[in-house]
């Protein structure tokens, strides 16, 4: 596995000087990628940037729960960042203060208050566990805390603790070329020339400007403008879908994981269920959220096969069903398709009925679909398709991508950025960014601590074992949440 060598000694597209080298370019502005930022900033290490593929930043993706390991992992990096995160966080607790406040003004008596639990049921509505949504509960079991937060306030608090011309929206990377010449690494962007000329157009530009939405959307694309940065070392945390992996792996042995491969797993979820009759509404608020905003149902005698039903109760009533599914079954299929795949499922695996009667009244507009994919860690042929190749490192969804069972993308995530900001931390205080030998040590270690970790997350997540027994569930928090990371920082080092 190689990068593509320079043919030239100079590129007609570089618009930095030659002397001008970065030390870090970090490919990718979410959490990943920003955290890295972040903690090299923190270490002295300024000299960097980030640059990411939209055209600016604006309000996508979902909610991520941080859990205890990504959190203390964040306090390593940067304990402002930790502090950011959690400020803006919308944990459970913050909105179940809200609506105290709002039936404190109502004088009819009080519903039952809400319980602060993720609660995990089999179909005769009998509680198999649950798992606390409090950060203090979780902090008392763990050392550390939970939150909620959502991607775009996660990548936003994160990107505040950067300096502006540190971060480059609208610059997507198509190619990382090696300089040897220059002892460096060279990455080419396309931008988009409108974003470019005026970045903060739609705020000052009345109302044909106003919509963000429209603005910042990839329809109607402008003429692209290549600008190439150098670099020492290149940090890629661009995603699931990473174009540097696909770079790195291309013509080599190792071509076959270029491109995520489908998990066999997809989600289906409905957004919305209006005008429940009243009589279901009750059965289903009484045998199984009982309190809980938030209920999983399965078969727990069946956990590997069996469909997952997440039932979410905030305000509006949906679902989202986690299934083991062929890929052509969900990928491009209309709303109506979906609802019929969704009962024959749940028929299939046996759902109370009083669910099937919930989900046949899914509006077909308000299906969705997601289909999951990942980059397996586990090694299964000869021919290890490494995480890193000269001076560009894999870290993130690039590296091991997963489906979000377990709420571990993002928290594993952090770890990279935490072991990988400590190595280049370590190459610069050497001063060994000129020291092949030294690099390649570096994340050839970064790795071999991660790697089969992520292999035992990316297990748990398939395989849902730590579910089987609640000792199975009691050994996999303590190995995932109590770890101490100031004695893997410690052994990293030595
Ligand atoms: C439904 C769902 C629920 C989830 N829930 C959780 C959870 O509860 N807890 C948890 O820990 N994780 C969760 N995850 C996983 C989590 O969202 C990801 O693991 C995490 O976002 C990965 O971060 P990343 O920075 O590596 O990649 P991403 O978040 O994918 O960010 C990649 C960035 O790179 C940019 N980019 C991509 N290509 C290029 C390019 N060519 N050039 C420049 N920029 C580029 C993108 O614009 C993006 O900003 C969930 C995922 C899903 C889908």
């Amino acid at each position: 596995m190689n990068i593509p060598q320079s043919q030239s000694t100079a590129h007609p597209l570089t618009d930095t000087p030659i002397n001008k080298i970065y030390d870090v370019v970090i490919v990718g502005a979410g959490p990943v990628g920003l955290a890295t930022a972040v903690g090299l900033l923190k270490r002295g290490i300024d000299n960097i940037l980030v640059v990411d593929q939209a055209r600016a930043f604006r309000q996508v993706g979902q909610v991520v729960d941080l859990l205890p390991n990504g959190l203390k992992a964040l306090q390593y990096l940067d304990p402002n960042a930790y502090e950011a995160v959690k400020t803006a966080s919308l944990t459970f607790i913050n909105s179940q203060q809200s609506d105290d406040k709002k039936t404190t003004e109502v004088i009819e008596p009080k519903p039952p208050k809400p319980s602060l639990e993720w609660v995990s049921k089999n179909f005769q509505g009998q509680k198999i566990r649950s798992i606390s949504l409090s950060f203090d509960v979780w902090f008392k079991n763990y050392g550390e805390g939970r939150v909620s937060i959502s991607w775009y306030d996660l990548q936003t608090s994160l990107r505040q603790l950067l300096f502006q011309d540190q971060v480059k929206p609208n610059h997507r990377c198509i190619n990382v070329v090696d300089e040897q010449e220059f002892g460096c690494v060279r990455l080419d962007c396309v931008s988009d020339t409108s974003v470019e000329a005026n970045p903060y157009a739609y705020w000052a530009d009345g109302q044909k400007n106003n919509d963000i939405q429209s603005q910042n959307s990839d329809s109607d694309p402008e003429p692209s403008l290549t600008k190439s940065f150098r670099a020492k070392l290149i940090v890629a945390a661009d995603g699931i879908n990473s174009t540097v992996r696909k770079i790195l792996y291309a013509n080599s042995s190792n071509q076959a994981f270029a491109k995520p491969e489908y998990s066999g797993f997809a989600a289906i979820y409905c957004r919305e269920i209006p005008d429940i009759p009243n009589e279901l509404l009750k059965h289903i608020e009484e045998k199984f959220f009982a309190g809980s905003p938030i209920v999983t149902l399965t078969n727990y005698e069946h956990i590997s096969e069996c469909p997952r039903m997440l039932l979410i109760n905030r305000h509006i009533l949906g679902y989202i069903l986690h299934i083991p599914v062929e890929e052509i079954r969900v990928q491009g299929k209309s709303g109506s398709d979906l609802l019929d795949l969704t009962l024959q499922e749940l028929e299939k695996a046996g759902f109370p009925d009083a669910l099937k009667e919930l989900v046949r009244l899914s509006p077909p507009e308000n299906m969705l679909q997601r289909p999951y994919y990942i980059h397996r860690a586990a090694l299964t042929e000869n021919i290890p398709p490494a995480w890193s190749a000269g001076r560009v490192v894999l870290v993130g969804d690039a590296a091991h991508g997963m489906p979000p069972f377990m709420a571990q993308g993002a928290n594993q995530g952090f770890e990279d950025a935490m072991v990988v900001t400590t190595l280049i931390t370590n190459i610069a205080s050497y001063n060994n960014w000129d020291n092949k030998q030294a690099i390649a040590s570096a994340f050839e270690k970064y790795e071999l601590l991660r790697r089969p970790f992520m292999e035992y997350i990316q297990e748990a997540t398939l395989t849902q074992f730590p579910d089987s027994s609640n000792q199975a569930w009691q050994e996999y928090n303590k190995k995932v949440y109590t770890r101490n990371f100031d004695q893997v920082i410690a052994e990293l080092l030595v």
